[in-house]
C-alpha cells in the first residue's frame, strides 16, 4: 500500500536535511563556549543580512561560509551570535545577523539570495543548504522573540544563542520548531493532489497544515484532508520529514489511505483538487504532461511522498 524503504531514510532525499554539524549542544551552556568558537581559526560565519543569506562568490562558486573578517565588513553583529555547530573536521560555523540589504551590497562582492532560491538553484550542496535552514530558523526567532512572552520584559540571550531568559521572571524561552503534517493520499492506483491559488501555473501538491496542541501527527493528517477535500482518511503512516526555516516549520510527510472517493474542495485554501494516476503523476514528475501539469517542487518533501509513492512495485 505505502513505499517502503530498507536503504536509507527518505528524510536524506528532501531539501536543507544534508545538516552535518555536531551541535553540542552539552556544551553551549558554558559562558566561554561561544567566545572561543568565534575566534576560533577558520571559523565560518553564516551571516544573514535582513531575513536571507549573504554568500561570496569566489570562482564562480558561491559560498555560504564567511571568514571573520567579511563577516565584519558586513557590520555583522557577534555579540548577537548563535553557534551553529562543528563540521566533522571541528572547525566552527556560527549564524550571524546583519542590516545588509539587496541595495547596500551592490557593487560589494557579496550576493543576498533567497533561501527558497538557494534550494531550487542548484548552487549550494546538501550540507550548506542544512546549514543554512538551521541558521535562518534560529536568527528568525530571536528576532522575533525579544520579549519575554509571560511578562513582557526584554530577554537576553544565552546558551551560545540557543535560549533566551527574562531577567525580570526568571522565564527561559527556547526556539520553536512548528510541526506541518504534509501528507500523500492515495486510494489505490490514484493519489489526491491539490492546487493553492499562489502555486505556479500547473502545479499540484500534497495537502498540508499544522499540526495543533492535543493532536497526534495521524489525526491531524486525517482532520486536514477532511477539512481541504472532503475525503476520510483511514490509515496514516509516516514517511519522511524536513526542516522548512519559513519561518520555523517541521515538514512531516505522511502517507494517508483515502476511505471514500468524492472530493468536496474547500475553495478558501484550493482551488482545485483531484485524484490523479499514478501514470499520469509520473508524467508529472518527468515534465511529459500533455497539458504542462506538474508534480511539487524540487527539494519539496511533497515531490520526495509523490516520487516515493509514484516509483513503488
Ligand atoms: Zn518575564
Amino acid at each position: 500500500m505505502f513505499p517502503r524503504f530498507t536503504d536509507g531514510e527518505p528524510s536524506r532525499l528532501t531539501g536543507y536535511a544534508g545538516n552535518p554539524l555536531d551541535r553540542h549542544s552539552e556544551l553551549r551552556d558554558a559562558a566561554d563556549f561561544r567566545p572561543a568558537a568565534i575566534v576560533t581559526p577558520g571559523a565560518r560565519f553564516l551571516v544573514i543580512g535582513t531575513g536571507e543569506a549573504v554568500l561570496s562568490r569566489d570562482a564562480g562558486r558561491l559560498d555560504l561560509g564567511l571568514d571573520r573578517a567579511a563577516a565584519a565588513t558586513l557590520e555583522a553583529d557577534e555579540e548577537r551570535a548563535v553557534f551553529l555547530g562543528n563540521t566533522p573536521d571541528g572547525t566552527p560555523w556560527l549564524a550571524l545577523p546583519s542590516p545588509a540589504t539587496l541595495d547596500s551590497l551592490s557593487g560589494t562582492g557579496f550576493e543576498r539570495i533567497d533561501a527558497r532560491a538557494l534550494l531550487t538553484g542548484g548552487e549550494l550542496d546538501e550540507a550548506s543548504l542544512g546549514i543554512l535552514a538551521q541558521a535562518r530558523a534560529v536568527l528568525d526567532w530571536h528576532d522575533r522573540h525579544g520579549f519575554c512572552a509571560r511578562c513582557g520584559t526584554a530577554t537576553l540571550a544565552a546558551a551560545s544563542g540557543w535560549r533566551r531568559e527574562c531577567p525580570n521572571c526568571g522565564a527561559q524561552h527556547f526556539p520553536r520548531t512548528d510541526p506541518v503534517a504534509i501528507m500523500l493520499v492515495v486510494h489505490g492506483e490514484n493519489c489526491l493532489l491539490g492546487r493553492q491559488p499562489r502555486f505556479a501555473a500547473g502545479m499540484y501538491s500534497c495537502l498540508a497544515g499544522f499540526i495543533e496542541p492535543g493532536e497526534t501527527i495521524e489525526d491531524a493528517v486525517r482532520r486536514e484532508v477532511r477539512e481541504e477535500s472532503g475525503i476520510a482518511v483511514g490509515r496514516v503512516a509516516y514517511h519522511a520529514s524536513q526542516p522548512w526555516p519559513f519561518p520555523s516549520s517541521l515538514m512531516i510527510g505522511c502517507y494517508g489511505e483515502a476511505t471514500s472517493e468524492a472530493i468536496t474542495v474547500d475553495e478558501l485554501e484550493l482551488e482545485d483538487c483531484r485524484w490523479f494516476p499514478r501514470a499520469e503523476v509520473a508524467s508529472m514528475l518527468d515534465g511529459t504532461h500533455p497539458d504542462g501539469l506538474r508534480a511539487a517542487g524540487i527539494g519539496a518533501i511533497a515531490r520526495r511522498l509523490i516520487e516515493d509513492w509514484c516509483r513503488a512495485v
